[in-house]
């Protein structure tokens, strides 16, 4: 008797744990569905590189759920994990690296139709031969992916030179390296562990793309792998940090640039060697590694009056602008957020206009604060609504249908960049539909390999 008692109530105590997991499973499959709805309403999925999920494998441990720092990329149904805001996601690669099972790998949004992207084997080469494209320009965002690349490509180069040999020329680099942004500083300080003769051009200044965001912007990166340091293991940090750790490693190495160097032509000779021309001087090379990046050229609207100073494309000094009355075109992450810091800046009134209906890209964090400062007046924003011409004292804008005219201090534009393509095309680079499944899909096993987990 005594032992059924107990038998009962272990069933009992059972059932009650059983109901309580059920219950929850349910709770979690109930909020993935909202989250996916709520997806389905801002997109129609994945932009870029994003994970694939291999159901099959996947044993529902809900770990890739957790470490996505955009937040519910994806999420649990009926024990699964499933891609429900694929356009938040910018191609972390978080969630590949943590699946206990391998399960994910990533993937670009449209992989059977490819893009008309610059031709480039898996190490990097265009159709030139010698000549290399790496970095963002080469289809892959994220400072991580523009680390490994460059230094990928310089061992590459290094294994080329091993087995076909050549004798050094005077006058003549091994390699020579275009931009100085993530991608092309860890190409030059991989070179420098490789002892190449190799020069470095930058146009602007060191840093990249990284030395125009915003001041004290928080930057989220990965481990790397990262040449003439070693392991680089912070995942969130200020963007004047990044540079300093940058700056560090540099000048330990001696590094060889020159700033100010827009590279206008690159010519091949017979002899196999390239001329890189800059305004002032020519440089000859054995070897040259493209690491222009995307956003190098701010994309302009071809708007009346966009020519005036006071029209500008990027933000980095938020607080030098107080009391002063501000319009921001455009509707993205960098939008928003340069908005909502010229807001915080004593007197100013800040509209910002979009052409879309609603915000429809950004990050969860932007998309609550900015509509934070919607309710509290804080910023005004405009949807449905495009700019018609910028005047010295006020700005003309088209309010669904309605002409509008603001007084006007400043306009910022944040309309994304114009990828160098015609750069490349001069210089005789293929362009053609490239699958970039396969890149997405080696970067993450790269991670995986680095974090020491086999794939
Ligand atoms: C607002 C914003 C926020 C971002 N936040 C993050 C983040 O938090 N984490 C993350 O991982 N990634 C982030 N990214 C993406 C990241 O910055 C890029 O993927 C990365 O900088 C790409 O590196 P890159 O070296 O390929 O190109 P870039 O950093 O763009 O560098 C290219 C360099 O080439 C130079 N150049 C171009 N043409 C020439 C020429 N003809 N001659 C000489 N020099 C030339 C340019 O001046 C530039 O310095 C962000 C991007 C933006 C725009
Ligand atoms: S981490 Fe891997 S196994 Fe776990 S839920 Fe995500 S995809 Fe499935």
């Amino acid at each position: 008797m005594e032992s059924l008692i107990t038998i009962a109530i272990a069933v009992a105590v059972s059932l009650f744990f059983l109901r309580g997991y059920l219950k929850s499973l349910k709770q979690r499959d109930e909020l993935a569905k909202q989250a996916a709805e709520k997806g389905k309403v801002f997109s129609e999925g994945p932009r870029s590189q994003h994970p694939h999920i291999d159901t099959n494998n996947c044993i529902g441990c809900a770990t890739c759920t957790t470490v996505c720092p955009e937040g519910d990329v994806l999420a649990m149904l009926a024990g699964k994990a499933v891609i429900v805001n694929g356009y938040k996601c910018i191609g972390h690669s978080l969630c590949a690296e943590a699946c206990p099972v391998g399960a994910i790998t990533m993937v670009m949004a449209t992989p059977s139709m490819g893009a008309d992207m610059p031709y480039m084997t898996p190490e990097f080469e265009t159709s030139i031969e010698n000549l290399f494209l790496i970095g963002e320009l080469g289809g892959l965002a994220l400072i991580k992916n523009a680390v490994n690349q460059g230094r990928e490509c310089v061992d590459h180069l290094v294994r080329r030179r091993a087995s076909r040999g050549g004798t050094a020329q005077t006058g003549v680099y091994d390699v020579l390296i275009v931009g100085a942004g993530p991608a092309g500083i860890s190409a030059s300080l991989r070179a420098i562990e490789n002892k190449l003769n190799y020069i470095t051009l930058e146009q602007d200044e060191i840093g990249g793309t990284v030395a125009k965001y915003p001041r004290q912007k928080l930057v989220m990166t990965s481990p790397v792998e990262f040449p003439m340091y070693g392991k680089f293991k912070k995942t969130e940090l200020s963007k004047e940090n990044l540079l300093a750790f940058w700056d560090m490693v540099l000048n330990r190495a001696d590094f060889n640039c020159v700033t100010g160097a827009k590279v206008e032509q690159i010519n091949k000779g017979e002899d196999a060697i390239f001329t890189v021309k800059t305004a002032t001087n020519e440089y000859r090379t054995r070897a040259v590694i493209l690491a222009l990046g995307k956003t190098g050229t701010p994309r302009k609207l071809g708007v009346q009056g966009e020519e005036q100073g006071k029209v500008m494309y990027r933000l980095i000094e938020a607080d030098h602008y107080v009391n002063k009355k501000i319009l921001i075109v455009g509707g993205g992450d960098s939008a928003v957020e340069a908005a909502m810091g010229l807001a915080n800046q004593s007197g100013n009134k800040v509209t910002l206009c979009y052409r879309s209906a609603q915000f429809s890209r950004i990050k969860e964090r932007n998309s609550k604060r900015i509509a934070d400062c919607m309710r509290s007046g804080k910023v005004e924003v405009l949807f449905n609504t495009n700019p018609v011409e910028f005047k010295v004292d006020s700005v003309l804008l088209d309010v669904q249908g309605e002409k509008r005219e603001l007084p006007n201090d400043f306009v910022w534009i944040f309309a994304g960049g114009v990828p160098p393509y015609d750069f490349l095309k001069k210089i005789g680079i293929r362009f053609g539909m490239r699958d970039q499944t396969q890149e997405a899909s080696k970067e993450a096993k790269l991670a995986l390999q680095e974090q020491g987990v086999p794939s």
